[in-house]
């Protein structure tokens, strides 16, 4: 689904370098490339503080953590997501409540959120699934009108883009009280193992992350409140620092990719291309089909026999998930389970390869009986 080597080969005597002098410096934990990154990242993001930290679901748990939800306290997020936003909700004795997404963006339904807000709510966590975000504007508004926190999930969508009513413009996870980021070498920005990072505006709410981020300390063996330990490695910041002034391209390269498979796949009947909502950037972290009348399991069979990669972004509602069953009406998130395939998406996809992918993919089309449209 990726291709982590060509785009090493492109940078690799700056990464190999910056990870020589990492090593040079026997400085591990902490150092100047974290701060450096920090710093870069704040910028990049028009954030106030970037904190980083081990992963993105450490970030999502200490961002939770932070804001001293009680036990029982309600946490509204999406029944269509990866698994560790509604699991860290749950390791903090939470309760998450899933809702329901939106067909054409696969993000939060807004709706949805409104009917599940009771008076034990606290927090909702849009999660800004496969590269764009979720309706920030009133989700926002909704929030602010119940007081509500918000956390933004954008492990899927650094850079992406959200256009207010007055035409300012925000970055994915920089719009609500808390945003979260995954670094795993897979994402628009990765790096060589695990890494993530918390993004926030409010002073003292930074101050109280980057504590319990590292272990409640307020001072060098001084523990106020109970925190984790959770650090972004200097060889991974190192890393980071070096792709950081990439990503615009990367992530323009995935656009361009995704600009091909919408003109090869727009006009069949039996497919659903990913829907780019207006005022707002993709930056396609998933390029995902929703397919019609299609044979998903033929179709994978298909493409596996021709080495096409391709996944499915997510197979299972998280309401059917042993560890987060839910009752509830999750129609959307159960049609999209069933019917979603994601292909190919990275920086270095090659016109080659797009044609190869998309060319045999509709011939299978062609060669199928398909059910016209559900
Ligand atoms: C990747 C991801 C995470 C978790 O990030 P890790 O760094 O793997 O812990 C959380 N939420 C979403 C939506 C993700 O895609």
């Amino acid at each position: 689904m990726v291709d982590l080597e060509t785009q090493y080969g492109k940078i690799k005597t700056e990464i190999d370098t910056a990870i020589a002098a990492v090593i040079q410096s026997m400085v591990f934990i902490k150092g100047p490339e974290v701060a450096r990154l920090e710093k870069q990242l704040a910028e990049y993001l028009q954030v106030k503080h970037v904190i980083a930290c081990a992963n993105g679901t450490d970030a999502l748990q200490i961002a939770m953590m932070a804001l001293d939800l009680k036990p029982g306290d309600e946490v509204i997020t999406a029944c269509f997501t990866y698994a560790a936003t509604a699991e860290v909700i749950a390791l903090l004795k939470l309760k998450p409540v899933l809702v329901d997404v939106d067909p054409d963006t696969f993000n939060l339904d807004i709706e949805a959120v409104k009917k599940a807000i009771t008076s034990k709510t606290k927090a909702i966590v849009p999660v800004h699934l496969f590269g764009q975000c979720a309706d920030m504007e009133p989700l926002l508004a909704l929030a602010a009108r119940h007081q509500l926190h918000i956390i933004e999930d954008a492990a899927q969508a650094i850079g992406a883009e959200y256009v207010f009513g007055d035409g300012s413009i925000k970055k994915a996870g920089t719009m609500g009280n808390i945003g979260t980021l995954s670094f795993f070498p897979s994402k628009n920005l990765g790096c060589f193992g695990d890494g993530g990072a918390i993004l926030v505006n409010d002073d003292a709410l930074a101050a109280k992350i980057r504590r319990i981020a590292n272990h409640g300390q307020s001072s060098l063996y001084q523990h106020d409140e109970v925190g984790v330990n959770s650090r972004l490695d200097a060889i991974q910041a190192a890393i980071l620092l070096v792709k950081l002034p990439h990503l615009n391209t990367y992530n323009q390269a995935r656009q361009k990719a995704a600009d091909y498979y919408d003109a090869q796949f727009k006009n069949h009947p039996n497919i659903k291309i990913p829907m780019r909502a207006a005022h707002r950037s993709h930056t396609f972290h998933q390029y995902t089909l929703q397919l019609k009348g299609i044979d998903r399991d033929a179709l994978k069979a298909y493409l596996k026999q021709l080495e096409i990669p391709n996944t499915v972004y997510y197979p299972m509602p998280l309401n059917t998930q042993k560890a987060y069953l839910q009752e509830g009406d999750f129609t959307v998130t159960q049609k999209l389970c069933d019917t979603v395939l994601s292909l190919p998406m990275h920086s270095e996809l090659e016109m080659e390869q797009l044609e190869y992918i998309t060319q045999h993919i509709l011939k299978f089309l062609k060669d199928q009986t398909l059910i016209p449209s559900i």
